[in-house]
């Protein structure tokens, strides 16, 4: 299963809650992976690195204001949204959880179709590809609902991979990515693929780019892997 489609971890201890997230999230496309605990939900973040996450408040251990205050502090994990999901319906507690660095708040019972929406526009700034939006980055122009992309005035021809690699530099213009995560998001976890592989397309991707004579916007980094920018 490729990448680009959007994952959501979701936190809940409780089967039944979990279940009817899962079940309406891989409705509307997404990749869901589940975790009861925080110790675990920790554990899957730095494995999976969820383009967003619902967590409960109220967990067996470690609290999900906790979590949320341990995945805010880190750097490299900040920018994932949080949508913390509580019993608590107390307008102090709203601000207690938003003040954790939380992106969003629901509180129980909560409307199925209003979580989802909620984190639809969660993923609108974290995965904007995946939700059809444009995206744009110096003179380029992709449209990810019509597969389309612009230099200028010019419409540039990508093969289907190129157009996954540039999506992913425009989701996140500036972020370094190294092979593996390429091949991990732009041909999927389950395919062997030899590194190199990247190497070819990304030369690729810089000629088609390049095509109309536009600079380079393609940078290597040594040691590292590519950023567009
Ligand atoms: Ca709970």
């Amino acid at each position: 299963m490729s990448e680009m489609q959007p994952s959501v971890l979701v936190v809940e201890d409780e089967p039944a809650q979990r279940e009817i997230l899962t079940y309406n999230l891989e409705a509307e496309g997404f990749r869901v992976i589940g975790a009861e605990t925080g110790n675990e939900a920790l554990m899957l973040i730095e494995e999976e690195r969820p383009d967003v996450i619902l967590l409960d408040w109220m967990l067996p251990g470690t609290s999900g204001i906790e979590i949320c205050r341990q995945i805010k502090m880190r750097p490299d994990l900040r920018m994932i949204p949080v949508i913390i999901i509580s019993a608590r319906s107390e307008e102090i507690d709203k601000v207690r959880g938003l003040e954790t660095g939380a992106d969003d708040y629901v509180s129980k019972p909560y409307s199925i179709l209003e979580l989802v929406a909620r984190t639809k526009a969660q993923l609108r700034r974290s995965r904007p590809a995946t939700v059809g939006e444009r995206l744009t980055y110096a003179d380029i122009l992709l449209d990810s609902e019509t597969h389309k992309v612009f230099r200028g005035e010019h419409e540039l021809k990508l093969g289907p991979t190129e157009f996954r690699l540039l999506t992913t530099f425009m989701e996140k213009p500036g972020r370094v990515w190294s092979r593996e995560q390429l091949l991990d998001r732009v041909w999927g976890r389950d395919i062997y693929v030899d590194t190199r592989t990247v190497d070819v397309h990304i030369g690729r991707l810089r000629k088609a780019l390049s095509r109309s004579g536009g600079k380079d916007l393609i940078r290597t980094v040594r040691g590292a892997g590519y950023a567009l920018g």
